[in-house]
C-alpha cells in the first residue's frame, strides 16, 4: 500500500515545484488490522463465557428457583465459564508480559532438564487423572542456557498441556532433551527438547498458522478442552526472546512433535 502526498513548493515569484512523497505504509497497516483483529477476538472470546453466565442467572432466579438439582447442575456449569475467562485473562496477560520482554535477552543460566522436571512435577496430578504415561528421557548433565526459567517453564507446560488435551486419551507422551553440535540457522551448539503424542495430529495447511493468536484447528474440540487460543502464541514468543525456534512436525491420525530448540551460549 503506497500513501502518496503532493506538497506545492513555492518560490518567491510564484510555483516552482510540485513535492511528490510515495510511502509504503504496507506494514503499518498490516500492524493495524492485526491489532483490530486481536481486540474483536478477544471481545468475542470474553462475551461467550458472560452470555452464559447470565443466562444461567436468569434462569436459577426464575424457571429453576428452589429446584436443587437444576441449581447444581446449573452452578457447575458456571464455575467452568468462569474459570474458563480467568484463563483468558490469564493467558492475556502473559501474552502481553512476554511481547514487551520481548527485546531484553534473559541472563540467568537455565538446566533445561530442571524446567522440564518442575513441568512435569506440576502437571503430575492432570497427568494422573488423564491416565497418561510420560516417558521423559532426560540429559541430566546437559550444559545449562541462558534463560529465563519461568518462562522456559510455561513454554513446556503449555506444549505438554497440548500434548495432554490432543494426544489420544489414555496414551502416551514421549519428552527428550538432547544436544546438538550444530543444528541449521544456528552458529553454535544447541540444546533441542521434543514433545511428542500420538493423537490427533495437524494437518500440514494448519502449520504455519499454529502460532498465531486464537488460531485454533477445531474452535468446538479446544474450547471444550478448556483452550484459549493463546498458548502456542505465547510459546512463540518466549521462544523468540530465548533466540530459539520452534519447529512442528505432525501427521494426521498419528500424532505431533513440538521441538524446541534453544543456543547453549
Ligand atoms: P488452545 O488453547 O486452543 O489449545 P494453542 O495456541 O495452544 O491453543 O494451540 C492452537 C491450536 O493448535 C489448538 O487449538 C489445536 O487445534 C492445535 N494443536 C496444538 N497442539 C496440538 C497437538 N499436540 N496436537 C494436535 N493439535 C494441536
Amino acid at each position: 500500500i503506497l500513501r502518496v502526498t503532493v506538497a506545492p513548493v513555492v518560490a518567491t515569484g510564484g510555483l516552482a515545484a510540485v513535492l511528490v512523497t510515495l510511502r509504503d505504509i504496507s506494514q503499518v497497516e498490516h500492524a493495524e488490522e492485526q491489532r483490530r483483529d486481536f481486540v474483536a477476538n478477544v471481545s468475542h472470546e470474553m462475551r461467550s463465557p458472560l452470555t452464559v453466565l447470565a443466562g444461567f442467572i436468569e434462569t436459577l432466579k426464575g424457571p429453576a428457583k428452589g429446584d436443587p438439582v437444576a441449581t447444581a447442575n446449573f452452578l457447575d456449569i458456571m464455575e467452568r465459564e468462569a474459570q474458563r475467562m480467568s484463563r483468558l485473562v490469564s493467558d492475556l496477560l502473559s501474552l502481553s508480559r512476554v511481547e514487551a520482554e520481548e527485546r531484553v535477552r534473559p541472563r540467568a543460566q537455565v538446566s533445561l532438564s530442571e524446567v522440564v522436571r518442575a513441568t512435569l512435577a506440576a502437571l503430575r496430578p492432570q497427568i494422573e487423572d488423564a491416565g497418561i504415561t510420560v516417558d521423559f528421557r532426560d540429559l541430566p548433565d546437559a550444559p545449562a542456557i541462558p534463560g529465563d526459567r519461568d518462562q522456559l517453564v510455561q513454554v513446556f507446560h503449555n506444549l505438554v498441556e497440548n500434548a495432554m488435551k490432543y494426544g489420544a486419551s489414555g496414551g502416551r507422551i514421549e519428552i527428550e532433551i538432547e544436544r546438538q553440535e550444530q543444528s541449521p540457522g544456528f552458529p553454535g551448539p544447541v540444546m533441542k527438547v521434543r514433545i511428542r503424542d500420538f493423537g490427533d495430529g495437524i494437518d500440514a495447511l494448519h502449520l504455519p498458522r499454529l502460532t498465531e493468536r486464537f488460531y485454533r484447528v477445531d474452535g468446538h474440540r479446544s474450547r471444550t478442552m478448556g483452550g484459549t487460543g493463546l498458548g502456542l502464541a505465547i510459546v512463540k514468543h518466549i521462544i523468540n526472546r530465548h533466540r530459539g525456534r520452534l519447529s512442528i512436525r505432525s501427521t494426521r491420525g498419528e500424532g505431533s512433535t513440538f521441538a524446541v530448540v534453544l543456543p547453549v551460549a
